[in-house]
């Protein structure tokens, strides 16, 4: 008998199969990674060299709790600069990447029970961080034709006397879908009408190739009820430095602002300093990373829609592609273990993100041009050996 005795709640816990995807392409040489969530641009130099000036300068101390007071000023004016919203810094909280920011919002929301609406196929970390804090997940479905989008119906559908919160995320992980304005204005009504908290994951706002972001907070009545994710992660290629924020009514921050005093004590202040830099200098450099992330996903749309039985809806956003498989006569699960085995090529299958995500798989164009084209020769390659 193990003196490790884990609670009964996390005994069954398991890798999902995009870890599972993720261990096994590891060991693959030469392999062409579309699995993996990240851009592959390294940070720009310039913002390492501002948080090691910092470093050497002596902010090496325990940083406020809230954040630093000029990096929340920052944030306010990136998104009123990009998105026109008025969030004050005093409804900023960073925190230890945006994940963090949901774990805090479930943990300083959620009693036992309560029901948290999940639009999906999603971010599949919601689920583990609703269940650990002690919420129950119930999945959204969208459908294809929606833009992978839950309408108001399919919420209205879900809803109980039990649901407090619901998520949704655009541009969206792992669909690449953007929402339209009238999309969001029917969700909020649901909110409204239900008195729901929403959680707005905004991650990938910075990439959008068709429409326009919507922020869920700008809607009418959407503020006082809406946490809006940010981040550096995907914008300003900053994952490992672990850093992320919430825009949200104070009253909510001032309880998630307690909870990380026992937890992480707010975030660590170079990276503090690196992503404040950012904010003020890398715009255009943003900008143009969202050109060449707009390249590489309508190069990958077209190859794959000259595939036999793939069809790949037109990018909108993010630097993902959510192909449907399903006329390869393969399930999700089979085609991305067969790709990796037969061509080395490494994808996500759909139903990690959620049921609905079945019949699907997620790509990331996360490599240079050259290595998507690769990546596409192997991929196209191997279907028409396997179709012929
Ligand atoms: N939300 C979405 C939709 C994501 O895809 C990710 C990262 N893959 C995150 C949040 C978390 O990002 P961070 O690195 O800021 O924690």
């Amino acid at each position: 008998m193990s003196t490790v005795k884990i609670a009964r709640r996390f005994a069954s816990l398991q890798p999902s199969s995009m870890i599972r995807i993720f261990q096994a392409a590891e060991a693959v040489e030469d392999l062409s990674n579309l699995s993996i969530g990240e851009p592959d641009f390294h940070t720009e130099p310039e913002i390492v060299d501002a948080a090691a000036k910092a470093a050497r300068e002596g902010c090496t101390h325990y940083p406020p709790l809230q954040g630093f007071q000029d990096l929340r000023k920052e944030i306010s004016a990136y998104w009123k600069r990009h998105h026109e919203i008025d969030a004050a810094p005093e409804n900023i909280l960073l925190t230890v990447g945006g994940l963090q920011a949901a774990h805090f919002c479930f943990q300083a929301m959620l009693d036992p029970g309560d029901e948290v609406l999940v639009a999906e196929p999603c971010f599949s970390a919601y689920f583990q961080q609703i269940e650990n804090n002690g919420g129950v997940v119930v999945p959204v479905p969208s459908r294809a034709e929606n833009g992978f989008f839950p309408t108001a119906e399919d919420f209205e559908k879900a809803v109980t006397k039990k649901t407090k919160i619901l998520v949704i995320n655009s541009p969206c992980n792992p669909t690449g879908g953007v929402i339209t304005r009238e999309q969001a204005l029917e969700i909020a009504a649901v909110a409204e009408k239900h008195d729901l908290f929403v959680i707005s994951d905004e991650i990938y706002e910075a990439f959008i190739y068709a429409g326009k972001h919507v922020p869920f907070a700008s809607l009418p009545g959407m503020k006082e009820r809406t946490m809006t994710v940010g981040g550096f992660s995907k914008s300003h290629c900053m994952t490992g430095w672990r850093i992320g924020y919430a825009m949200a009514p104070a009253e909510l921050l001032k309880v998630m602002i307690t909870l990380s005093v026992a937890q992480t004590y707010g975030v660590n202040t170079l990276a503090q300093r690196g992503a404040c830099f950012a904010l003020e200098t890398q715009d255009e450099k943003v900008e143009a990373r969202t050109e060449e992330y707009e390249k590489r996903v309508r190069y990958c749309a077209g190859r794959l829609n000259s595939m036999p039985g793939v069809t790949c809806p037109e990018p909108k956003g993010a630097f993902y592609l959510f192909p449907d498989i399903s006329g390869t006569g393969m399930t999700d699960e089979e085609f991305a273990w067969w790709l990796l085995d037969t061509a080395k090529v490494a994808v996500i299958p759909g139903a990690a993100f959620g049921p609905s995500g079945a019949g699907h798989i997620r790509i990331a164009c996360t490599l240079s041009l050259e290595g998507l084209k690769k990546a596409m020769d192997r991929m196209e390659g191997a279907l028409k050996k396997k179709m012929a």
